[in-house]
């Protein structure tokens, strides 16, 4: 046996007694507000499915109608033989609903932000960057080489301080922000950030992974909720959230659009996204711009759900989106708490360090416009018993 990744064992025994070590679950069903989980029917409040859109019959039909046509596979990256009709028929119908100038697509939401700082900032500039920003976001920034100045959550005020400080010395700056912060579900005062971030002639970019089809008239986003058109020069999407399929959408400013064409390395370097999802995406899009009623669901469940935790004494943190946050404190809690909600048939996730900090463990539940009234209403019983049996509540 080798020696050289013994260290390895010793790592992952530790993640195991920190109750840290993740454990995946295996799914035997579609998305829904039920789910069949290593083969047991539990209640779902795990996905991102905001609007039940990874199994709406629409998209799955207009997924089946496009391998029809056009096969599965792009075969090739956007700039050599993968740019379909059908990927420039999705970004151009992604700027209309976004009212942005241009948009681009990338493999995922994960792919658009490592492609798209780089393409913006180099290692003589400057990004300024919420400490709660998305995982992505740090590895995008780390890529890019710039210096990174980590602003306090959601502080404008604390922006302008280090903007002050730090702004003169560098050519460029970047001002980056999480529209909804996925793990509180608090959301970033961006026309605040907008105001602080033009006062020093910073380029601003959002990213609305959480807030698209959830902020905003009929799921705009986190800039139309703000009623900020044309004032954010670029905004990160994903289309494996709210979209319920896999992809990721750069969009805003039509000359940062044109430049991550010719030089965002995900782009240039690793294949388009495939055709069922494209064309999934196409369906989605399309029921967003003619009816806001899955929205609005989302919303009133989301009302109702939150509404009846905090009665019956829950800790919901700072969320006001349909991200619940159920504080626990402690890892192995935040785990226990989680395995007794299973076997009352409810799947909801415990999420520790390092997705989020030491002794900030919670259970995190994901509201969908997918679930029921009576859908919450068990979860609600779940989660009272078992709080009351670990004395949370
Ligand atoms: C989920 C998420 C991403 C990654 O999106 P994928 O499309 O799943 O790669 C990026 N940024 C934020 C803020 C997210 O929440």
């Amino acid at each position: 046996m080798t020696t050289t990744l013994n260290w390895i064992e010793n790592e992952l025994n530790s993640l195991k007694d920190a109750g840290l070590y993740n454990r995946i679950r295996t799914i035997n069903s579609p998305q829904g507000a039920w789910l069949v989980v290593d083969g047991k029917r539990v209640l779902n409040f795990c996905s991102n499915n905001y609007l039940g859109f990874a199994n709406h019959p629409k998209l799955v039909q207009a997924a089946k109608e496009a391998i029809d046509q056009y096969g599965i596979g792009p075969a090739a990256v956007r700039t050599i033989a993968g740019t379909t009709s059908l990927h420039t028929e999705l970004e151009k119908k992604m700027a209309e609903f976004k009212g942005v100038e241009a948009a681009i697509t990338f493999q995922s939401g994960f792919n658009a932000n490592i492609a798209t700082i780089p393409a913006l900032v180099s290692k003589e500039d400057v990004i300024f960057s919420d400490e709660l920003n998305h995982a992505s976001i740090i590895d995008g920034c780390r890529l890019s080489g710039a210096t990174i100045i980590r602003y306090a959550h959601c502080d404008p005020q604390d922006l302008e301080k280090a903007l002050i400080e730090h702004r003169g010395r560098y050519p460029k700056a970047m001002v980056i922000s999480d529209g909804v912060f996925s793990m509180d579900g608090d959301i970033a005062p961006l026309d605040k950030i907008y105001e602080v971030s033009r006062k020093y002639q910073t380029i601003l970019m959002v990213d609305d992974a959480h807030g698209e089809g959830v902020l905003g008239r009929g799921g705009r986003g986190i800039v139309d909720h703000y009623h900020l058109h044309g004032k954010v020069d670029v905004e990160i999407g994903t289309l494996s959230k709210a979209f319920g399929v896999v992809g990721g959408v750069v969009a805003g400013n039509a000359l940062i659009v044109e430049w991550l064409r010719q030089r965002g390395r995900p782009f240039l370097f690793s294949s388009a996204m495939t055709i069922p999802d494209v064309a999934a995406c196409l369906a989605g899009l399309e029921i967003l711009q003619s009816s806001t009623e899955l929205v609005e669901k989302l919303w009133e469940n989301t009302r109702f759900f939150k509404e009846e935790m905090k009665k019956a004494g829950f800790d919901l943190g700072s969320s006001v989106t349909p991200i619940t946050p159920i504080m626990l404190g402690e890892a192995q809690l935040a785990q226990e708490f989680s395995k007794e909600l299973f076997e009352n048939q409810v799947f909801a996730m415990a999420i520790g360090f390092p997705t989020v900090p030491r002794r900030k463990a919670r259970i995190r539940v994901m509201i969908s416009a997918a679930h029921q009234k009576s859908d919450l209403e068990r979860g609600l019983e779940a989660f009272v018993k078992v709080g009351k049996k670990l004395a949370v509540i």
